[in-house]
């Protein structure tokens, strides 16, 4: 196992990251996935974490898969919403137990299913590092919003929390999204409130474009009209739909590796070939 804030001190990591599977179906997708990214060395993986209780158990099942490959670090997702200190407390510390040293300290937002769920003990990701640090030595990641959190009453108190986050976690993932000109800006205005800490760039290669709109909408990533009209364009042809994608996704990459992002975050939705041609185009591009 590795701190990623020790990977992040060595050069630029490449990550991916996915979503507990809920059926035993997803479960060997997952694993077919990951062993076609393995051989790819990625400096980390990660695994979301949702706010029902089913789904909770998953995640932990996911990660303790993951965490049982020697050559994969693996970082669970944690949300402190509906949560107790002690829920919190024994799960991080379980997750010590079995030598996993970085966890992503998150909020999280209630289910659909049940929008009213009792918030929990915790109101704050920033509260959640603190408690991730009392359980044990473990390098603690935090979520940007380059674009803004979706629910913020004003850009600037977000920006303002956002920094605050920052300055007590040891490195930063973005939400994704599509211009290299927002995660700039956002990181410039985080450096000029005096942090530090290094914002790995989240990154989603398109290859269902409805998906991607919807996930946009929820997370307040703005798709640049251009790239909507190219994919409405090819609406009906999901191999060019994916190809746009992917072609999207690598300039992207390129791009944030050009202008000093410390390290690129695949958001892979489980499926690994995406992933992997954006990897093979970012290597030819490099030679
Ligand atoms: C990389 C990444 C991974 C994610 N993984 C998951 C996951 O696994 N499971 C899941 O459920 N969700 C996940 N999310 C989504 C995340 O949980 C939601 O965006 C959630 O609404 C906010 O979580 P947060 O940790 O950013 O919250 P926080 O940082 O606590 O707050 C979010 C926003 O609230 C506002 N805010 C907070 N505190 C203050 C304050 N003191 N003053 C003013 N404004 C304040 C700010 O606008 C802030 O940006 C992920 C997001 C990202 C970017």
């Amino acid at each position: 196992m590795t701190k990623i804030a020790e990977l992040l001190d060595q050069g630029k990591t490449l990550s991916f990251e996915f979503f507990p599977p809920k059926t035993d179906k997803g479960r060997d997708r997952l694993r077919e996935t990951i062993t076609e990214l393995e051989p790819l060395e990625p400096s980390f993986t990660s695994v979301t974490y949702g706010a029902g209780g089913s789904t909770r158990e998953r995640t932990v099942d996911a990660v303790t898969e993951l965490n049982e490959s020697d050559s994969i670090t693996v970082m669970p997702h944690l949300t402190c919403i509906g949560h107790t200190r002690e829920e919190l407390t024994e799960l991080v510390g379980a997750y010590g137990r079995q030598g996993i040293q970085n966890v992503l300290a998150l909020r999280g937002d209630p289910p659909k299913d049940a929008p009213d769920m009792e918030p929990g003990d915790l109101e704050r990701a920033a509260e959640l590092v603190e408690l991730v640090r009392e359980v044990g030595d473990f390098s603690v990641g935090v979520a940007a919003h380059p674009e803004g959190h979706p629910l913020a009453p004003d850009m600037e108190s977000d920006r303002q929390h956002q920094a605050a986050k920052l300055k007590v976690a040891d490195f930063g993932v973005t939400q994704f999204f599509f211009r290299v000109e927002d995660y700039l800006r956002f990181v410039d205005e985080m450096e000029r409130r005096g942090v530090e800490t290094p914002i790995i760039a989240g990154v989603i290669p398109i290859t269902d474009a409805n998906q991607i709109q919807r996930f946009a909408a929820m997370s307040g990533a703005d798709m640049p009209s251009e790239l909507v009209e190219r994919l409405d364009a090819h609406a009906d042809d999901p191999d060019e739909v994916r190809r746009i994608g992917v072609d999207v996704a690598t300039e992207l990459s390129d791009r944030l590796l050009a202008e000093g992002a410390p390290g690129l975050h695949i958001y892979t939705l489980n499926r690994a070939e995406a992933p992997r041609a954006v990897h093979e185009n970012l290597e030819l591009v490099a030679a």
